[in-house]
C-alpha cells in the first residue's frame, strides 16, 4: 500500500520535513492537496488572492513532479469526508497551529487510527515550536526579547539543517495523467493580485536594518506571502539571516513567537490577551470604519497603506503598524475589526502573526505598545515618508479639494483615547 503526502501551508518539494520523511520510508508516496470546503466556504470573496496564490503554486507543484513522472492529486471538500474514504499505509503532514487545523487534524487522526491507517505529523513551518523555547521555570515566555535569547542561545545547525527530499525522489509514485480541478470547478476565479516573486534579496537582507521603515522604497523582502504558504522554507532564510542581517533574523524570531503565542494562548483569537483591555468602552462607528476601510480618513499616511492593501493585497509593516493603531486608538474601534478586515485583504495572512500585530497595536498583546502610546500619523509620515512619495503613490488627490477632511483632530482623539483606555484599565 501507498503512503500519502498531505500538502498544507509547505507547498514545496524541497526541504520539506514531512515529504522527506515520507519519501524515506519503504512505500511509494502520492502527494496530494485538499482545498477544505470547510475554509473555503468561509471566504466571500469569490476572487479570493489567497485561493489563487495557492491555486497557481499547486500548478507549479504538479509540474515538477510530473517532470519526475509523478503527479499531484488535488481534491475539493471536508477533509475528514474525504479520509473516510481514503485507503493508504500511512499519512503525513506537517504542522498548522492554527486552532481549526489543530481540531481538524485531530479528528483526522482518530479517523485513521480507526482504519490502522498510521498519521504522521513533523514541525517544518517553524524553527522552534510549541515548548521548544521555554523559561526555566517551564512556562511559556510572553516577552519577546528573553524569548529570542533563548531563541538564539538554543539555535544550532541541527534545527537548520534542510531535508535533502531531493535524494529520494523516485520513491514518489509513477502517474500517467492526473486530472486538475479548475479554479472555477472549486467555487473560485482568478484574482487581479500581483504575487510577489520567489526571490531572495541578498541585497535587502544585508541593508534591511537601514531600509526596513520606508514604505516608498523596497526595503523589506516581501517573502511573507512565501513563508505563509511554505513557498520557501523557514530554515533556509533562517541560515542566511545568521549569516547576513541579525536585524532581520530578529523579524523571523516574530514569526515563531507569535505562533508559539497562538500555541499556548489560544484565547488571543477573540479575546484579548491581558484581559483587562475587554473592557474598553469601543465606540466602533460603522461610518468611521468604512472610511478607513477604503482610504478616506484624511489622513494620508493611514489612506495610503489602506488603499495599498485593497489594491494589491499587501501593506508595509510601518504603515501596518500606522493604519492598525489609527483605527484603535484615534477611532476607538475594536481591534477585532480592523484584524478580520487585514485577515480578508492580506495576501500574506496569516492568523498567529496578525494577530499578534493587531493586539500589540491595541496594547492589549503580550509584548504591546504601551496603552498610552498613540501614533501621530504626521510625525511618522515626517519620520519614514518626508518626502510624501509613499502618500502620492496611493493617494494622488491628496492636497487638492477632493480629499477628504480629517475624520477626527489628533489632539482630541488621543485624549478621548487615553481616557477611556484609563477607564477601563482602572475599573
Ligand atoms: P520582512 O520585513 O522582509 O520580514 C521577513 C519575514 O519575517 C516576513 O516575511 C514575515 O514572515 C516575518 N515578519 C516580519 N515582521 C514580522 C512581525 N512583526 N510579526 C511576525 N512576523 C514578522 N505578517 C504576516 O506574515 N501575516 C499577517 O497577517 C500579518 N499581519 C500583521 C498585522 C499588523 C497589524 C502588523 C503590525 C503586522 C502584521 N504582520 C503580518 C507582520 C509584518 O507586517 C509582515 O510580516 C511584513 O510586513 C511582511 O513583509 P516582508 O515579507 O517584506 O517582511
Amino acid at each position: 500500500e501507498d503512503t500519502i503526502f498531505w500538502f498544507r501551508r509547505d507547498l514545496r518539494l524541497d526541504d520539506n520535513a514531512g515529504l522527506y520523511r515520507a519519501l524515506h520510508g519503504n512505500s511509494k508516496v502520492v502527494p496530494i492537496f485538499i482545498f477544505d470546503s470547510v475554509i473555503l466556504n468561509e471566504l466571500e470573496d469569490k476572487n479570493d488572492r489567497r485561493v489563487d496564490f495557492i491555486y497557481q503554486s499547486l500548478l507549479q507543484l504538479k509540474s515538477q513532479l510530473e517532470e519526475l513522472g509523478s503527479s499531484l492529486l488535488i481534491f475539493y471538500g471536508d477533509p475528514i469526508k474525504l479520509y473516510d474514504r481514503l485507503h493508504a499505509k500511512a499519512v503525513y503532514t506537517n504542522h498548522d497551529f492554527e486552532p481549526y487545523a489543530i481540531k481538524r487534524d485531530d479528528q483526522v487522526k482518530a479517523l485513521l487510527m480507526k482504519k490502522n491507517i498510521a498519521f504522521h505529523h513533523f514541525k517544518d513551518h517553524v524553527i522552534f515550536e510549541k515548548d521548544e523555547v521555554i523559561k526555566d521555570d517551564g512556562k511559556p515566555y510572553t516577552i519577546f526579547t528573553p524569548y529570542s535569547k533563548k531563541w538564539k542561545a538554543k539555535l544550532n545547525k541541527f534545527f537548520l539543517k534542510s531535508y535533502p527530499t531531493e535524494k529520494y525522489f523516485n520513491n514518489f509514485k509513477k502517474f500517467k495523467k492526473v486530472n486538475t480541478p479548475s479554479l472555477q470547478d472549486i467555487g473560485f476565479g482568478k484574482s487581479d493580485a500581483y504575487f510577489p516573486p520567489r526571490v531572495i534579496s541578498q541585497a535587502i537582507i544585508q541593508n534591511y536594518h537601514k531600509t526596513r521603515d520606508y514604505p516608498a522604497i523596497k526595503g523589506t523582502t516581501r517573502l511573507s506571502v512565501h513563508l505563509r504558504f511554505g513557498t520557501v522554507s523557514i530554515r533556509k532564510l533562517a541560515q542566511i539571516a545568521l549569516k547576513k542581517n541579525e536585524v532581520w533574523l530578529n523579524e523571523l524570531i516574530w514569526r515563531d513567537f507569535y505562533a508559539m503565542i497562538l500555541f499556548h494562548f489560544p484565547h488571543v483569537v477573540n479575546k484579548a490577551f491581558k484581559p483587562a483591555y475587554d473592557q474598553i468602552r469601543w465606540r466602533n462607528n460603522e461610518k468611521e470604519f468604512e472610511k478607513w476601510c477604503d482610504g478616506k480618513t484624511g489622513y494620508p499616511i493611514v489612506d495610503a497603506g489602506m488603499r495599498e492593501l485593497n489594491a494589491t493585497g499587501f501593506m508595509h509593516n510601518r504603515v501596518r503598524m500606522i493604519t492598525a493603531s489609527f483605527l484603535v486608538k484615534h477611532l476607538l474601534i475594536d481591534w477585532r475589526w480592523g484584524e478580520a478586515y487585514f485577515a480578508r485583504q492580506l495576501l500574506d495572512y496569516d492568523l498567529a502573526s496578525n494577530n499578534g500585530g493587531w493586539q500589540w497595536a491595541a496594547s492589549s498583546g503580550c509584548d504591546a505598545a504601551p496603552y498610552f502610546r498613540v501614533f501621530n500619523p504626521e510625525l511618522q509620515t515626517d519620520k519614514f515618508d518626508a518626502d510624501h512619495k509613499y502618500i502620492k503613490q496611493w493617494v494622488p488627490e491628496w492636497g487638492t479639494p477632493k480629499y477628504p477632511a480629517p475624520v477626527v483632530d489628533h489632539k482630541i482623539a488621543r485624549e478621548r483615547v487615553l481616557e477611556t483606555y484609563k477607564k477601563a484599565l482602572n475599573d
